[in-house]
């Protein structure tokens, strides 16, 4: 049976980071939505068009344009064995969608590890996040730095800092989030899915007790 894991949080959790060493430990393939909007904006699509000006202002993308491109995403050959989603689902509408289309795919949501951080942490991590051009690894000017300055550790590919990282819209972002993503945790709770991870700690205490929950659930 193929395993799908959701990962849970607030913008700035740690999230990313902590799919990407999941992901190689697992051995499953790391689906971040927001890398998936990015991708299609930098190539012009007409999703990344589409999306862009929700992402400027730290607004969810429709439901329906996001619905249909996991959809798509998980309909692929890699993801037979399952997946690690990062950013989806964000609101209960694409948990709903999710499951059905788990089903679909004769799988289900095996774990939803809620990587819990305070507002006042979720600023000092985003807006020293540098994140890499060409495959979406992160950094943090102080808590992860790279080896070299500017230049991603995995590609050597250019770091920057992503426009919604910015003081105004990451608060927009974090009030969407709790007013729209934050019942999921509630929502996963019903369904004894939810496993709450403190994601104050440093990195790799925090993929510890992923790992941990984890393998307790599956
Ligand atoms: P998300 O995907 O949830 O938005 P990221 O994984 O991109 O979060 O992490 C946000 C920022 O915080 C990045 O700069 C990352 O390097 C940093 N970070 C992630 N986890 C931790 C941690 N446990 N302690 C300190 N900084 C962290
Ligand atoms: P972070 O982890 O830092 O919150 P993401 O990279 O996951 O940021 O998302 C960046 C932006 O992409 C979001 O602010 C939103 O506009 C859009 N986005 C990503 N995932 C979703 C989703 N599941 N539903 C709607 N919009 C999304």
């Amino acid at each position: 049976m193929p395993s799908y894991i959701v990962l849970l949080g607030p913008p700035g959790a740690g999230k990313g980071t902590q799919a990407q060493v999941l992901s190689e430990k697992l051995g499953l393939v790391h689906i971040s939505s927001g890398d998936i909007f990015r991708e299609n904006l930098q190539a012009q699509t007409e999703l990344g068009v589409r999306a862009q000006a929700f992402m400027n202002r730290g607004e969810l993308v429709p439901d329906d344009l996001t619905i249909a491109m996991i959809r798509e995403r998980l309909s692929r050959p890699d993801c037979q064995q399952g997946a690690i989603l990062d950013g989806f689902p964000r609101t209960p509408a694409q948990a709903d969608a999710l499951s059905g289309i788990l089903s679909q795919l004769g799988g289900k949501v095996d774990v939803v590890p809620y990587i819990s951080v305070p507002a006042a942490v979720l600023i000092e991590r985003l807006s020293g996040r540098w994140t890499c051009r060409a495959a979406g690894h992160v950094f943090h000017e102080k808590y992860n730095p790279p080896k070299v300055a500017g230049v991603c550790d995995f590609d050597g590919s250019e770091l920057y800092q992503r426009d919604d990282d910015k003081a105004e819209t990451v608060a927009r972002r974090i009030q969407v989030y709790t007013d729209q993503t934050a019942p999921l945790i509630d929502y996963y709770q019903k369904r004894h899915l939810l496993a709450q991870i403190d994601g104050t700690q440093d990195i790799e205490t925090v993929g510890q007790h992923l790992l941990d929950a984890v393998k307790q659930q599956r």
